[in-house]
């Protein structure tokens, strides 16, 4: 039967989230899953994809891994695909991904697409959809004329299953193939948050104009202390200087799906609801009841944030502890 491979990032020797539920996707198919995994801790991280449903795993942890080179990783992962050539691989439609996978496409002659928000792969199938045009409509995708085809999923939209840590697979080493490297990546500067990337959050608390001043972003850094979240901003204060860009949500910043967005100050422009369609929740704390945020809400508050989202923290304080 032909297996499905699934591409595996992980961050500090554990499985990131987009790579558990591509596993337990994957398993569900029926079909042979084989992960990927790469980079250093790969073989205990390995471990980890038995449980979740792979059976084997393809690992390498060489020291050229240690930090994100393109040229090295779209190097390996052709080099991977050539040899087993599979008919399906999965990745997280990550910004790494994103910068991977269409150089592998290349490389490999196969079909890619990334941001899909669907994915059934009941009796043999593969039945993809995406989001388009900033998530305002989506299309299903068809591939053609290509022996694999490489699908991106958006995180947060499939389950993930309980793992079996009784299971077990075989592990097989690859490695780095040699070639003339053109870049040479010698650091990778963090930012300091401790949080996880907006990209990856499943809950997000997002600031705009209504905070006032850079400071109040402590009553929102607060809430999302509370609810194990991640803040983000509108760009208007982010032009404001007030956060850094990184943390920008919408059209130009970034494209967020979490289970829950809480918007906090924000009006809703067009252009940040392009970066938060995505999400299965959205709330509104807006003290303007005609602001545009609210027709696209799930809920709704209308109330000035300086006394509500102290309200909210301490409220899920109370019930979550
Ligand atoms: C090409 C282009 C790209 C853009 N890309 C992005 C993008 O990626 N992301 C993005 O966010 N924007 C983007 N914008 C900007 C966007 O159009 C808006 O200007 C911006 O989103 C507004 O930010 P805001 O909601 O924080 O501010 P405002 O629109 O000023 O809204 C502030 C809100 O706070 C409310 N408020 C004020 N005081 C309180 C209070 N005490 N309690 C509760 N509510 C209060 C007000 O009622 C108001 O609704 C882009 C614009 C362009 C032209």
């Amino acid at each position: 039967m032909v297996s499905v491979f699934v591409f595996c990032e992980f961050q500090h020797g554990q499985l990131k989230k987009g790579a558990l539920e591509l596993l337990g996707a994957a398993k569900q198919s029926g079909r042979p899953v084989v992960s990927v995994v790469l980079g250093p801790e790969a073989p205990s991280v390995a471990l980890q994809t038995f449980h979740y449903g792979a059976q084997k795993a393809l690992v390498c942890d060489s020291k050229d891994l240690v930090l994100y080179n393109s040229e090295i990783y779209a190097d390996l992962l052709s080099l991977i695909i050539s040899e087993h050539r599979p008919e399906l691989v999965l990745a997280s439609s990550s910004l790494l991904a994103r910068d991977l996978f269409p150089r592998v496409a290349a490389r490999t002659d196969s079909a890619y697409t990334s941001d899909c928000t669907e994915l059934n792969l009941k009796e043999g199938g593969l039945h993809v959809r995406r989001a388009l045009y900033s998530g305002k409509c989506s299309a299903s995708v068809n591939f053609k004329n290509c022996a694999t085809k490489l699908v991106l999923m958006k995180q947060n939209q499939l389950p993930i299953l309980a793992p079996d840590i009784t299971r077990t697979g075989e592990v097989v080493t690859v490695k780095v193939p040699s070639s003339d490297l053109k870049t040479l990546v010698k650091e990778v500067v963090m930012g300091t948050s401790k949080k996880l990337d907006l990209t990856e959050a499943n809950i997000i608390v997002s600031g705009g104009r209504g905070l006032r001043e850079p400071g109040n972003f402590s009553l929102l850094e607060a809430l999302a202390d509370t609810l194990g979240a991640s803040v983000g901003a509108s760009r208007a204060v982010v032009d404001a200087g007030w956060v850094p860009h990184g943390m920008q949500v919408g059209q130009t910043g970034k494209t967020v799906n979490p289970s829950l967005y809480i918007a906090v100050g924000i009006s809703g422009a067009i252009q940040h609801m392009a970066g938060i369609m995505g999400s299965k929740v959205i709330v509104a704390i807006n003290k303007d009841p005609e602001a545009p945020i609210f027709q696209k809400a799930t809920f709704g508050i209308v109330g000035d944030l300086f006394e509500v989202v102290p309200q909210l923290t301490a409220e899920f304080k109370r019930t979550l502890s």
